[in-house]
Order: C-alpha cells, then sequence, then structure tokens
C-alpha cells in the first residue's frame, strides 16, 4: 500500500510514523492472498509547503521532537518532498489516483479576526505573524513590528499570548542563546517594551495556556509578574472538582497573585524590576483607538464581562461597562483557523475543520485527516501526536481490515512528480532540507546561537544546487 501524507508538521510526522511503526508483513498478513508478504510495502510520502514547521515554528526545547521526525523521514519507507502547495501544484483527487490512502494534515495557517473597528490600524499585529516574523517565517520578513512604545496589550489568554509576552519582555543576552532571528533580535535590542498586559475575555478558570509555559513566564529573569489577588478570590474550592491539569495551572496562577515576588523585594530595596506583565480578565475586546492624527493605535476599549454558567463552557456577557487601557501596541492572539484545501475535500466552514470520524473524512474513502485540521487548533504537542496515531490507526485498520481496496496498484509518486514537472514545480528532497539545515546551524555557531535561520526561500534554494 502506497500511502500519501500532506504536510509536514508535527501531525504529518505522527501520523507518518505510527502508520510506519507496522512491519510490513503484518500489513501483507491482513490482506492475505491478495498481498504477497515480500511484495508489500509502504513507502509514505509527506508533501509540503516550503518545509512546512521544519523551521520556523519549533522552539530550541523540542529537540527530541525532531530527532524522532529526522528518524521517520529517513526510513526508507519515507520519502519527503517540500516546496509543494497542494491544492495549487496538484490537486488531492490526484493525489489519489497516486496513492492508495491519502491523509491531509496541513494544519491551521489562518488565524482568527476579531472583526472590531480599529483592528487595521498601524501598531496592530496578528500573532501568528509576529510568531512568524521573530521565528524566521520567510512570509512574515516585512512585518517589522513597531516596538517604539511602553506597553503592548496581547489579546488572548492562550499558550501564543505567552510566548509572545516572553519574547517581549525576555532579557537580550536570553533571546541571544535561542534561534530567533538576527532581525529580530536587533529589533527587539531597540524595543522600548516594558510591560505587556495578556487580556482574556472569561475568567481564570477559562484560560486557554498550560502549566509549562505559564512556569516559564513566571521565572522569567528581570520581569515581575502583577497578578491581582481579588482575581482569584474563592478560586481554590471553584477548581475543587476540576480536572488534575485545571487545578494545578490554577493553584499556580493563585500562589503568584497572592506571593511577594523576588523582584518585589527587590523594588523594595531601591532595585525594581525593568519589566512587568500581567493578566487581565473578563474583557472582551470592542475596538481599537486610535492616535489623535488617526495613524496609529493608541489604546484599546474593553468591554467588562460576566461570566454565565461554569467551567469550559462559561460563556463571556458584556456588562455594559467599558475600560479604555492605553497601548502601543495590540498583539491579537485569539487562535488559529485551518482552511479548505481542495473543492474535493469537505470542509466545516463553521468549526474551520475536516469533518471526520477518527480521522476517517466523512464520506471519502481512503482519505482521512489528523492534527489541527481534523479537531481545532487546540491542545499542546502531547495532543497533536496522540490525534495522530488516533488517525493512523485507522487508516491501518482500514488496510488490515480490506476497508481500502489496495488490490490496484499504484504509482505513488512517481505519478505526482510527473504531474508536478509538467506543472514547472520542483519539489525538494528531506536531504536537500539537512543542507539547509547544516547551513543554518554553522552560521548561527558563528554568533553562539543554534542556528541562524535562512529566511530568504531564493538563497535556500541557491543552498541546495536549485
Ligand atoms: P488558543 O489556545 O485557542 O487561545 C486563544 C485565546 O483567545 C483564548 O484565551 C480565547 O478565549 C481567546 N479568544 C478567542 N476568540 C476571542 C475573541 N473574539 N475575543 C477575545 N478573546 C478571544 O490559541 P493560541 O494561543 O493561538 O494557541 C493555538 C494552539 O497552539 C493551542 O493549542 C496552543 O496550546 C498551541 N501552542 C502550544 C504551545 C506549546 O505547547 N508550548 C505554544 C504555542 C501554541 P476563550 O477561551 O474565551 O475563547
Amino acid at each position: 500500500p502506497r500511502v500519501c501524507v500532506v504536510g509536514s508538521g508535527p501531525a504529518g510526522f505522527y501520523t507518518a510514523q505510527h502508520i510506519l511503526k507496522v512491519p510490513r508483513w503484518d500489513l501483507a498478513a491482513g490482506r492475505a492472498g491478495t498481498c504477497p508478504p515480500r511484495e508489500a510495502s509502504l513507502p509514505c510520502l509527506a508533501l509540503s509547503r516550503f518545509w512546512g514547521s521544519l523551521v520556523g515554528s519549533w522552539p530550541c526545547s523540542s529537540q527530541n521532537v525532531i530527532n524522532t521526525f529526522t528518524q521517520t523521514a529517513h526510513s526508507e519507507r519515507c520519502a519527503y518532498y517540500g516546496n509543494v502547495t497542494v491544492g495549487r501544484d496538484v490537486t488531492v483527487p490526484e493525489l489519489r489516483q497516486a496513492y492508495h490512502a491519502v491523509v491531509l494534515s496541513y494544519g491551521a495557517e489562518d488565524n482568527r479576526v476579531l472583526g472590531i473597528p480599529g483592528e487595521n490600524l498601524p501598531g496592530v499585529y496578528s500573532a501568528r505573524a509576529f510568531v512568524g516574523w521573530y521565528n524566521g517565517l520567510p512570509e512574515n520578513q516585512d512585518l517589522k513590528p513597531d516596538l517604539s512604545c511602553e506597553t503592548a496589550l496581547i489579546l488572548g489568554h492562550g499558550n501564543v499570548a505567552l510566548d509572545i509576552a516572553r519574547i517581549l519582555l525576555s532579557p537580550l543576552q536570553l533571546l541571544r542563546k535561542t534561534d530567533i532571528t538576527d532581525s529580530s533580535l536587533a529589533a527587539l535590542a531597540c524595543s522600548k517594551v516594558k510591560r505587556v498586559w495578556l487580556v482574556g475575555r472569561r475568567g481564570p478558570l477559562q484560560v486557554a495556556f498550560t502549566i509549562k509555559e505559564l512556569r516559564e513566564m513566571i521565572n522569567l529573569p528581570g520581569a515581575r509578574a502583577v497578578l491581582d489577588p481579588a482575581d482569584f478570590t474563592g478560586l481554590e474550592s471553584a477548581v475543587k472538582d476540576a480536572s488534575r491539569p485545571r487545578k494545578r495551572l490554577t493553584e499556580l496562577m493563585i500562589k503568584t497573585a497572592l506571593e511577594k515576588p523576588v523582584e518585589m523585594q527587590a523594588a523594595a530595596a531601591g532595585a525594581a524590576a525593568p519589566r512587568e506583565w500581567g493578566l487581565k480578565f473578563q474583557r472582551s475586546p470592542q475596538e481599537v483607538l486610535p492616535s489623535a492624527d488617526g495613524r496609529r493605535a493608541r489604546g484599546i476599549r474593553m468591554a467588562l464581562t460576566r461570566l454565565e454558567g461554569s467551567g469550559d463552557s462559561a460563556k463571556a456577557i458584556p456588562t455594559g461597562d467599558v475600560e479604555e487601557l492605553e497601548c502601543g501596541l495590540v498583539l491579537s492572539s485569539i487562535g488559529y483557523r485551518s482552511l479548505p484545501l481542495d473543492p474535493a475535500v469537505p470542509f466545516d466552514s463553521q468549526r474551520g475543520v475536516i469533518p471526520n470520524s477518527s480521522g476517517r473524512v466523512e464520506g471519502v474513502p481512503g482519505l482521512y485527516c489528523s492534527g489541527w485540521v481534523k479537531r481545532g487548533p487546540t491542545g499542546v504537542i502531547i495532543t497533536t501526536m496522540n490525534d495522530s496515531f488516533d488517525t493512523a490507526q485507522s487508516l491501518l485498520e482500514d488496510l488490515q481490515g480490506g476497508v481500502l481496496d489496495i488490490s490496484p496498484s499504484r504509482e505513488g509518486f512517481g505519478l505526482v512528480e510527473s504531474i508536478l514537472h509538467s506543472r514547472g514545480v520542483r519539489p525538494v528532497s528531506f536531504s536537500d532540507w539537512e543542507k539547509i539545515d547544516a547551513a543554518e546551524v554553522a552560521r548561527g555557531k558563528a554568533a553562539g546561537k543554534p542556528r541562524e535561520k535562512i529566511v530568504d526561500p531564493a538563497e535556500m534554494l541557491r543552498i541546495i544546487g536549485h
């Protein structure tokens, strides 16, 4: 059987990894009679946009994840092809002609929009573009965010919001040891931002970030957490019956709000922490306020909310009161959104997912999905791992149970290659990516960084001799 995985982010790699765990003879045994063991093989193909998220969105701490994916890419039963945009360079029906099964794992490349006045003013950025900018994604290199103000406001209480707050407030010497690009380092070195508010429309029990990311923020050197103890009154008992992760997360917020931070003691001794950050709750963005000349953002008006219901499903209802907050930088970090890929693939635009059951795309046998496009842009990498294993398992069951018909032979990448060739598209291989990886690591070494990312696609192509 030949399987194609579209997307080379965590979902695509975990799906491929799980499929490849099954030895080829086991698969063949499941199809005894139609598929003699020695002829059965499982080439698994990951077609991706420019390296997918192999560059850019993986933090240095994910090195073991990268190692696992590299192992998968090196499997003799797996081939990687990058620089291919499915839906444009090759269609999903064409892929389905070439393979027995196709798995869509292309993630969420759009972001939710606020839909409020002033959202497009200079000084307002989407979190996605901002993260892409400091992570070296080619398409975000022109962002050049204006960091000349003292107060930044991040809308949303998710992990991306915390990531951005950390980047904005990290001491330069820490940032220098990461793989964020040289140009963003230079911009952050001149940044005047010293206060970051993270604003959520619901309460502390509904925050979407997770404990590890919050702890990293709390422990950030030189940045003081400003949490209002009043926001956490009575929460200890309210969280008693919550899930363990929610309980631990809430306890950490309460502890941080109540304890006098070390920096506060330092402040008392006359050496204030230079930077601070805080969480604001039950405030829903209403309008980004323009400066007097109307040329940029100067603040934000927020509707105060009360919560209706409890737990995860509590709804934020405006009370009628509003509050204005001055800030020169607004980052909208309210979540990502998947886009439809091909008219031949069903898509639920309301939920932003491909309708599926355990990864089997509804109404299209032989088509599967995993990751954010399957369940929405939620959860941490382990969630994506489990979700991708679940899809791979469905596919393997369909193979072994004979639901997937593998009797007609499929050409696999040979067919795709000729289609791409006729359209002037030149895919890149995993060893091509490794050449770029090596060049980035070598450049980084000189600067004492894990890597210096190459942000110009033309330069990447030059390195691999395309
Ligand atoms: P997210 O976790 O979905 O958080 C979005 C936040 O925006 C929520 O607080 C949400 O509040 C708020 N929001 C949504 N619509 C809003 C609106 N119209 N007005 C005001 N607030 C609104 O999204 P994310 O932070 O972009 O993260 C995306 C995914 O990547 C998550 O699964 C995250 O865990 C993952 N991620 C993980 C890591 C990591 O593992 N280290 C790092 C980065 C990202 P409500 O709850 O009220 O809707």
